[in-house]
């Protein structure tokens, strides 16, 4: 068995994740969740005096922003659609015969004007461009939502439904830029004090196809792309817990985002993964929480 599939069946067994059926969608024990919501108070210790504004976007979001964002040209093998029934009686005798003899009652299904969040902070950039010119200060916002991929796995850290926190901030370049580098800096220092083995590296998205290669070596050649690594299953290929993001002006251009002079915004986003560093916590520490050494139960929960 290899250590994916073993750690993913220790974790069932300890009941910190709950098995549904499918691979990458799991239910989480409170034990799980409890750790989860103690990681997200550090998060706001270390980021909560900045003055960001927090939202929060439910995990499905509005199908023409989605659209816009481009979201297919890069990543259509991730996406998830939400369908609906939008028929008559006689349709819906049909359907329910499919399901009887086992045919695909699922074709007749509508797109809705929904779809699944990608990234938590999708809905952002088209909801503050209609608010108009930025600050020249630039703006924080704090995010965390749901998010889905359409990557079933056995890695119990490649789920398809799991949350992302993020910090996005917007303004000129030198403004963006200090605040992924700083986040960089106080990730690397939050997971130390948390007893984890950290690395920070270049990376870039899984962008779809032959032209997306070029996309990702454009992406790793100009550095927009930084992850912070914590082995879980493998410490030869380290997990992704966060990723730090520097879209330069594309998200601004995109979304007519605007600074109060007319130019154009820089954006940036930093993302935590919560599933995966609740699983590099108990990869590291223990599958009980109870057991783990007080100075990092300390750090958690005071
Ligand atoms: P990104 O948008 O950079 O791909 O993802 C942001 C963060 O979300 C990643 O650094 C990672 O921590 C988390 N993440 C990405 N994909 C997955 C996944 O398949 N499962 C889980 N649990 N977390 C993910
Ligand atoms: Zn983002």
């Amino acid at each position: 068995m290899d250590m994916q599939t073993n750690f993913l069946d220790r974790l069932f067994d300890a009941g910190l994740l709950i098995e549904t059926g499918v691979d990458g969608l799991y239910g989480r024990s409170g034990e799980f969740e409890d750790v989860i919501a103690a990681f997200e108070r550090l998060i706001d210790r270390f980021g909560g005096q900045d003055g960001a504004e927090a939202m929060r976007f439910p995990p499905g979001m509005n199908r023409a922003y989605f659209e816009t964002s481009g979201y297919m040209k890069s990543f259509p093998q991730l996406a998830g659609t939400v369908h609906s029934f939008c028929g008559n009686d006689h349709d819906h005798m049909s359907l329910l015969k499919c399901m009887e003899v086992g045919e695909d009652w699922t074709k007749e299904q509508e797109a809705t004007d929904i779809v699944l969040t990608p990234a938590a902070c999708y809905p952002l950039y088209p909801t503050v461009a209609r608010r108009g010119a930025l600050p020249m200060t630039g703006k924080l916002f704090d995010l965390q939502s749901y998010c889905f991929r359409h990557e079933p796995s056995k890695d119990p850290a490649r789920q398809q439904l799991f949350r992302m926190r993020e910090y996005v901030c917007m303004g000129t370049e030198q403004h963006v830029t200090d605040f992924r580098q700083s986040w960089m800096d106080r990730g690397v220092e939050m997971m130390k004090l948390l007893g984890l083995t950290v690395e920070i590296d270049v990376a870039n998205d899984p962008f779809f196809g032959r032209a997306g290669k070029m996309m990702a070596n454009n992406q790793r050649d100009q550095n927009l792309k930084f992850e912070l690594l914590i082995p879980i299953t493998s410490v030869a290929k380290p997990t992704a817990c966060m990723s730090f993001n520097y879209h330069q002006d594309a998200f601004g251009t995109k979304w007519g985002l605007n600074l109060e002079d007319g130019a154009v915004a820089h954006t940036a986003c930093v993302g935590f993964g919560l599933e995966r560093i609740a699983l590099a916590l108990f990869h590291t520490h223990g599958l009980s929480t109870s057991d783990w050494q007080e100075d990092i139960r300390k750090i958690l929960w005071g």
